[in-house]
């Protein structure tokens, strides 16, 4: 029986990063992940020689000193992840269709601040207090500073205010509102569910710079790989834990795996998403307020993804990194609600991509939905859907492109969809639970199911323990492993790398 010090269980951006973390640290790591290959969200794929995103498309904190950027720079991997910044003038941009307006946003808290009093010349102190807050939740969370090095992850008062709630404090101005709540796609949580502090903790990153990475996730993929391979850590795809076995005194002694194979290992870590970590944990030792809570968790918003490409000289002037939202009005817990009615928010992510021999203008527009958009087909697998199924597809993707038409008029007749995803098509190829984008609903005063778990050598990170978004995942996993490497040996070694 192979003898290992841990099990990461899950090969997403936090899986990669706890293993990586782990094997640094000198500990003998098994990596199990489900699918074919690693990576889980990060995955991209081909389409006419050209390659699109699923789970990853633009990211802040690539900046030096950036959250990021210490993070790439603790594992080691910084230099194999390339930034691509968007422009600091118009990185964001709201087009709200109710007062056709454009609200361009850039990026730079100063420059962000002195923007949007330009277009809200009475809301200077509404704006000046929103950045305030946002900074000070951000300064009094340890977690966001490598340097700080605390383990104290406490809640804070701005935890149990909803951002709505802040928001109407601040200012009765409904634009402002939503264009300072438009990043809530970005987390998939109504303004009035998420808490203050999550909405500033994840939209702080974005808010200090914008950027896409050169050839997206696979960038991270490859990184990470190499990087893992280097420190000996074991990969297994195709595989995951099918029983614990050997359980004394809240430990577990055995794991065994799908491929046949048993293994032991100190510790356990699962990056996956918490009901999925419920149906390996055998229910004898779970109570029924812990079944309870993690069964309560509800799921955070999905996405209707159209892949495109356009072609050249449609744009002036020329076609390349934006990010453009459009919403349809002011209400964003309307437009963030999918089984609510009418027309939702719509993000369309414009990149320069190779492709092959020439450059493709690329694009991938994203619309929130939810599993009851697609529930009856939900029994359904890849490649084996009715056409009921194709025609609904084929109706989003229509309705789609007409809202990409109304806003660049110029693209009719030269955007041509190439594919599309439904929230199915997510939970089936990233492998994901439920087919949303970021994990659980982090709502407010929410307990997450981080760190140590019932059975005691179990323990759980992953965007839904902490914060969704690549970030969110990879601070997880450096939040975990601090209860994993003796403390003076993980703060040494986060003290000698985040530096470097
Ligand atoms: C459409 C979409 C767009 C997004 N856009 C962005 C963006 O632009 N920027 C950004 O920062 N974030 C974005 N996100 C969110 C981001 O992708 C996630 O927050 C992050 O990648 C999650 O990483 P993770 O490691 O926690 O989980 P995942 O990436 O979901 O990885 C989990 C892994 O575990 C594996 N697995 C599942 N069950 C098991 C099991 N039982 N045993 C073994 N392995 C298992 C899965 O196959 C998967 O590989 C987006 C997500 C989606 C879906």
């Amino acid at each position: 029986m192979r003898v290992f010090d841990d099990i990461v269980v899950g090969s997403g951006v936090s899986g990669l990063t706890m293993s990586l973390l782990l094997a640094m640290n000198g500990r003998k790591v098994l990596l199990l992940e489900k699918n074919p290959r690693i990576g889980g969200s990060l995955s991209r794929f081909s389409k006419k020689g050209a390659p699109f995103d699923t789970g990853f498309h633009f990211t802040g904190g690539l900046q030096k000193g950036g959250l990021l950027y210490d993070m790439l720079s603790v594992l080691g991997i910084r230099d194999a992840i390339e930034p691509v910044f968007l422009s600091e003038d118009n990185a964001n941009s709201f087009f709200i269709e109710s007062e056709n307006r454009t609200y361009n946003v850039p990026y730079g808290i100063q420059r962000m601040k002195d923007q949007l009093k330009e277009y809200f010349p009475k809301e200077s102190a509404a704006i000046d207090g929103y950045f305030d807050r946002v900074l000070d939740v951000c300064e009094k969370t340890p977690s966001m500073n490598l340097h700080s090095l605390t383990a104290n992850q406490s809640h804070i008062n701005e935890d149990f205010i909803a951002l709505e709630e802040v928001l109407n404090g601040l200012t009765d101005n409904r634009s402002l509102r939503a264009v300072l709540c438009g990043f809530a796609m970005c987390y998939g949580v109504r303004p009035d569910e998420i808490s203050f502090a999550n909405h500033s903790r994840i939209c702080i990153g974005l808010y200090e710079s914008v950027a896409r990475v050169r050839e997206g996730g696979t960038a991270f993929e490859n990184a990470f790989k190499k990087k893992l391979t280097e420190y000996g850590v074991d990969i297994a795809c195709n595989t995951h834990i099918v029983e614990l076995a050997d359980i004394h005194g809240k430990k577990v002694g055995r794991f065994i795996l799908s491929s046949g194979e048993e293994v032991t290992a100190q510790n356990c870590i699962f990056t996956i998403h918490p009901k999925e970590i419920l149906k390996v944990l055998p229910q004898e030792y779970l109570s029924r307020a812990f079944q309870d809570r993690v069964s309560s968790f509800e799921s955070s918003t999905g996405f209707f993804s159209l892949f495109a490409l356009l072609d050249e000289g449609q744009e002036e002037p020329n076609f390349g990194e934006t990010i453009v939202s459009i919403l349809p009005h002011t209400d964003i817990t309307r437009q963030l609600d999918p089984p609510s009615q009418g027309p939702s928010a719509l993000v369309v992510i414009k990149s320069r991509e190779d492709g092959g021999d020439k450059k493709q203008n690329v694009i991938c527009a994203l619309e929130p939905s939810s599993h009851e958009h697609v529930q009856q087909w939900k029994d359904t697998t890849v490649g084996k859907r009715p056409q009921a199924y194709l025609d609904y597809k084929q109706q989003r993707i229509d309705a789609m492109t007409e809202r990409i038409f109304s806003v660049f008029p110029n693209y009719k007749g030269h955007l041509h969809v190439v594919d599309s995803a439904s929230v199915l098509t997510f939970r089936d190829y990233l492998n994901n639970y439920d087919g949303s984008a970021y994990g659980v609903k982090q709502k407010l005063g929410q307990y997450n199911l981080r760190g140590r778990l019932p059975l005691h050598n179990l323990h759980a990170a992953g965007q839904s323990a902490l914060l969704p978004g690549v970030i969110g995942a990879m601070m997880s996993s450096f939040i975990v492993a601090r209860a994993l490497i003796p403390e003076e040996q993980y703060n040494g070694f986060l003290r000698k790398n985040v530096c470097s």
